[in-house]
């Protein structure tokens, strides 16, 4: 062993090796069970963060980590030269509890969203016009880092100073039926949302808005593409967060939870959309893996169950009265924002821009938080999680609310 690997692994390390596009907390998780994560001093956090709804089953599942186990003793990688049964496994159960006849498997959200945004587009080329190529998004959207998905996401702080950007391109307030009205057209080839705006700040689309912008999206020819990457896979309650608004898109995509920490994600289309696709038109090396494939099939058959699904509108309501109890002391909150555990808790004025600041203290008293915005704080815990860890890691909370209240 060389002295360098001798030397401790510390945080300051980061600052040194990683180039600067985070900036992680100051201790380093190293261990995780459940809902609960220790660091390298064997101190123990409450992870209500989920690796940003990420995490669906917590840490280290028995499902998952049989699955994944079982696995790596089988078949890695064969890549796309070849099929594999878990993807084909993991295929057919998306379809069934789905609208859609196709998936495309690749490893990240923002790859969804690059392969639904260039199927969009391709398919209007193709079935319409060369000219087809509008794109309609919305303010505070998030579909990713590619810079085609960052370019389409709307906040053009992420998606500045990289020179040109994709064109046709457009951005317009969310949940405006009337903004909407005024750019979609015969060019438009596709609509893309989601339903429930994830780091924008938690913002859900009201019924109104879906089932209007559906109605626009066929009215004019334009594809409806719901990135369900963070609103997905149980998350709100129901397996897509779209089955509770009873409005069908034409392509969705999920990830985050699809592999419950293993990196996969899947962009779901109909029969007809994907027949302007043909070999070679897409592709990725990784996407659909057997490992990958075989852990998201531990985790939807997990998660796709009456029991986990069923529970978590309670948990939501446990969240509320819990925070609402730190609210009657220290009014900190305005409302709560999101669906299910996808919940968000408004900071009242005097703490608008401060999200950052709770989370910090929150992490000095050993809970796991997160924020969507500088103005709202984001639960995004184990879809598992149970009563009793919600209300250990909400007595922490209140301790890091007290002190950020007082000073
Ligand atoms: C996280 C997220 C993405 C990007 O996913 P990556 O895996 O980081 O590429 C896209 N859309 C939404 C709604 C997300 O929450």
């Amino acid at each position: 062993m060389t002295q360098k690997e001798q030397s401790p692994i510390t945080r300051a390390m980061f600052d040194q090796l990683i180039l600067p596009v985070y900036a992680p907390a100051q201790f380093i998780p190293v261990k995780g069970q459940g809902s609960r994560v220790w660091d390298q001093n064997g101190d123990e956090y409450i992870d209500f963060a989920g690796g940003i709804a990420v995490n669906a089953l917590g840490h280290c599942h028995p499902n998952l980590v049989k699955a994944l186990h079982e696995q790596s003793e089988k078949l890695w990688h064969v890549s796309n030269v070849f099929t594999n049964e878990p993807a084909l496994q993991l295929a057919q159960r998306l379809i069934d509890s789905t609208f859609a006849d196709r998936v495309f498997f690749a490893n990240s959200g923002a790859e969804a969203n690059e392969a639904a945004l260039k199927l969009a587009r391709h398919y209007a080329i193709e079935k319409f016009s060369p000219y087809k190529t509008k794109l309609i998004s919305f303010y505070h959207s998030f579909h990713g880092r590619t810079f085609f998905t960052v370019s389409v996401g709307g906040q053009a702080k992420y998606s500045d100073g990289f020179g040109p950007k994709p064109a046709d391109i457009i951005h317009i307030p969310f949940n405006d039926l009337d903004a909407v009205k005024a750019v979609i057209d015969d060019q438009t080839c596709a609509v893309i949302l989601e339903p429930v705006q994830g780091e924008g700040g938690l913002t859900s689309a009201t019924p109104e808005f879906l089932n209007g912008v559906r109605e626009l999206c066929d009215q004019f020819h334009a594809l409806l593409i719901f990135d369900e990457v963070q609103s997905g896979m149980g998350r709100t309650g129901t397996l897509f967060t779209y089955q509770q608004y009873g409005v069908t898109p034409d392509i969705l995509t999920s990830a985050k939870a699809l592999g419950g920490g293993f990196p996969i994600s899947a962009m779901l289309t109909t029969e007809a959309i994907s027949s302007v696709m043909h070999p070679g038109v897409h592709g990725t090396t990784y996407g659909g893996n057997p490992l990958a494939c075989a852990v998201g099939i531990a985790a939807f058959d997990t998660i796709n169950s009456p029991q986990v699904l069923a529970s978590i509108n309670a948990k939501r309501e446990l969240f509320i009265r819990e925070l609402e109890q730190i609210n009657q002391q220290f009014n900190v909150f305005t409302q709560y924002k999101g669906k299910g555990l996808l919940l968000g808790a408004e900071l009242a004025p005097q703490y608008h821009g401060k999200a950052r600041d709770f989370l910090n203290v929150a992490t000095s008293f050993k809970v796991m938080i997160l924020n969507a915005g500088a103005s709202v704080l984001r639960f995004t815990p184990s879809l598992v999680i149970t009563d009793e860890e919600i209300k250990e890691g909400m007595q922490r909370f209140a301790k890091a609310v007290a002190q950020i209240s007082a000073s």
